[in-house]
């Protein structure tokens, strides 16, 4: 993908989606030097109907996660499956436990889509196994670890490096000297980013 093709999501939806990694922390951000949408009218004021929002909405979410649209409706139905808890909850649930999503928290790639190469080039494994499914989702005491044959001095330093800076969500415990990192319990809505997951919920609803 072009490289401002991924910034034009950002600047379509009107959001740092933070899918480049370091640079989507510098001035070099498209969000910062170009705050307005891509194409021809780009700066006119937007007048969004209820369902063009809701689109957005889920848009946002399916970006963020690095998702096309049939991955998407499934992570949809798979919460569905789940009476126990709110759709919602449910749904933000599904997402936050894929384990490219979980190498991303835990500080171990700079971004969503490192951490999905990363997972698919069996940088990982979980409670031992070789784990090369970005899609795979961690249970409650999985444990992942930076594997020891992928590591060399280049990405363990940068990686440590990266991990002093970040504060990992609390229902992930990560162990820097270890590289790896343990599932204490499942993450929440609350854990996920702050993405309106009611409508994304209600725009798969309708269908
Ligand atoms: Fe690009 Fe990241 Fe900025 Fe989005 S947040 S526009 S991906 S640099």
């Amino acid at each position: 993908m072009l490289k401002e093709a991924v910034c034009k999501k950002c600047r379509s939806v009107g959001e740092k989606l933070f899918l480049k990694g370091e640079k989507c922390y510098s001035p070099k951000c498209l969000m910062i030097r170009k705050p307005y949408r891509p194409g021809i009218h780009s700066k006119k004021r937007r007048i969004l109907s209820e369902y063009a929002r809701a689109l957005l909405e889920k848009q946002k979410v399916k970006w963020y996660y690095g998702l096309n649209e049939r991955q998407m409706v499934r992570f949809f139905l798979q919460a569905k499956k789940k009476k126990s808890i709110a759709l919602t909850e449910s749904l933000a649930s599904e997402l936050e436990r894929r384990l490219d999503n979980v190498v991303y928290r835990l500080g171990m790639a700079v971004s969503l889509r490192e951490a999905k190469q990363l997972v698919s080039h069996k940088f990982f494994s979980v409670n031992g196994r070789i784990v090369n499914i970005p899609s795979y989702q961690v249970r409650v005491g999985d444990v992942i670890v930076l594997r020891k044959e992928k590591r060399n001095k280049k990405n363990v330093e940068e990686i440590k490096r990266r991990i002093k800076k970040i504060n990992p969500p609390t229902w992930l415990e990560l162990k820097s000297d270890e590289l790896s990192g343990k599932v204490l319990r499942m993450p929440t809505l609350e854990d996920a980013p702050k993405f309106d997951f009611d409508t994304v919920v209600e725009f798969y609803s309708r269908k």
